[in-house]
């Protein structure tokens, strides 16, 4: 990506942010729209070719703003067909993007950091520290490059219809840049996608989720993984900051506020010995009932170094099975892009100057506090 610090990347200017950018340039409010539709409808990121634009509004365009993407230096395919891409930026790090193909759908699976400052113990972003938060641009260019590099699809298979912010980082803590990029996903001068049809996965930033719903509606799930709060607390160590019982208000309240659209997504990463028993299901039936949502059983994938294993298989299958009984909609998902790396919990790209992470850290739950 060219850098080009006094020019605004247009990517990260949602349609309001983009109609007051031009207004300030004493250009008309619908340019906006204008320039919406060849960036996203088109996919056309040369403003000499914007030919409905005057020549000096072409001029204008390229002093003032740039649509830079980032440098693709992996693109891989796993035996399943799923596709995993690294981007570089010219400050060095790399962020991972996954495409899972399926039937009836097509899911991108997006970045939001270059690595992540959390530290759950059995994801394998956080072994690799956190460097920096990505810019809306930057979170945006995922989309429209995976469009532009899957092409027009065979038969509607290669096509993004969804996409899940599951990737690298945690999105809640990166607020800012996030929103004008989901922004954009969601407006029908965007990407056009349902709400329904783009999640955020949080691992319980519990002020961010309070603020979410007064500027957003896009679907949410959260990272919950344990039934109780000292198990969590090992597990997802966010808790210790904001427990249970403050996560599940602020969830319940989100979706209340956005007309409860399938509910919460709640994702429980099933670790063999650790929070995979019957007890365990029980326990997440009592501290569910009534909320509205569904439970998506991950099986845990490995990777170097970690000290976790995946549930054995007869006993994910009876943890569904209880929560099935107990009247919850839970699946187990299935494990894609393996063999490349690509699987959840597996994307690392290439986080520089990982030693900043504990200051990092500090300053970002600062911020959320
Ligand atoms: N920070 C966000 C989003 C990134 S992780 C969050 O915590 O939700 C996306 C999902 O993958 C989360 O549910 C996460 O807990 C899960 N995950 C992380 N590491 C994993 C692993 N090794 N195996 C399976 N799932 C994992």
């Amino acid at each position: 990506m060219t850098t080009q610090p006094s020019k605004t990347h247009l990517f990260g200017l949602n349609r309001q942010a983009l109609t007051e950018w031009f207004v300030a340039l004493g250009e008309k409010p619908f340019r906006a729209k204008q320039v919406m539709k060849w960036l996203y409808h088109e996919r056309m990121l040369d403003f000499d070719q914007m030919t409905d634009l005057s020549k000096p509004l072409r001029a204008l365009l390229h002093e003032r703003a740039h649509c830079a993407l980032p440098e693709i230096i992996a693109d891989q395919i796993a035996s399943d067909g799923t596709r995993k891409w690294v981007f570089r930026y010219p400050c060095g790090n790399s962020i991972e993007t996954v495409f899972i193909p399926e039937d009836d759908r097509g899911t991108l699976c997006i970045s939001s950091q270059a690595g992540c400052a959390l530290a759950c113990p059995f994801c394998s972003t956080a072994h690799e520290g956190f460097n920096r938060n990505l810019t809306s641009g930057e979170i945006l260019a995922q989309v429209w490059l995976a469009k532009s590099l899957l092409g027009c699809g065979d038969n509607g298979k290669r096509v993004v219809t969804n996409v899940v912010l599951m990737g690298m980082g945690e999105p809640l803590v990166n607020f800012n840049n996030v929103i004008p990029a989901t922004d954009i996903m969601m407006d029908d001068w965007g990407f056009g996608l349902s709400k329904r049809r783009v999640t955020l996965s949080t691992s319980g930033v519990v002020p961010a989720i309070k603020q979410l719903k007064e500027v957003t509606d896009l679907s949410l799930a959260v990272s919950l993984h344990a039934p109780n709060d000292a198990l969590r607390d090992e597990i997802v160590p966010i808790n210790k900051r904001y427990g249970l019982p403050a996560l599940l208000e602020a969830c319940q309240e989100y979706v209340a506020h956005n007309g409860q659209h399938g509910g919460v997504t709640w994702e429980y990463v099933m670790l063999r010995g650790v929070n995979d028993r019957l007890e365990h299901a029980k326990e997440l039936a009592v501290l569910l009932k009534g909320i509205p949502g569904k439970i998506n059983l991950i099986p845990f994938n490995p990777f170097p170094g970690s000290r976790f294993e995946c549930s054995k298989r007869s006993d994910m299958l009876a943890f569904q099975r209880y929560l099935t009984k107990a009247g919850f909609i839970a699946t187990i998902r299935k494990t894609r892009g393996e063999d490349i790396d690509a699987a959840c919990g597996q994307l690392v790209g290439q986080v520089n100057d990982r030693s900043r992470r504990a200051l990092k850290l500090s300053r970002e739950q600062a911020e959320i506090a």
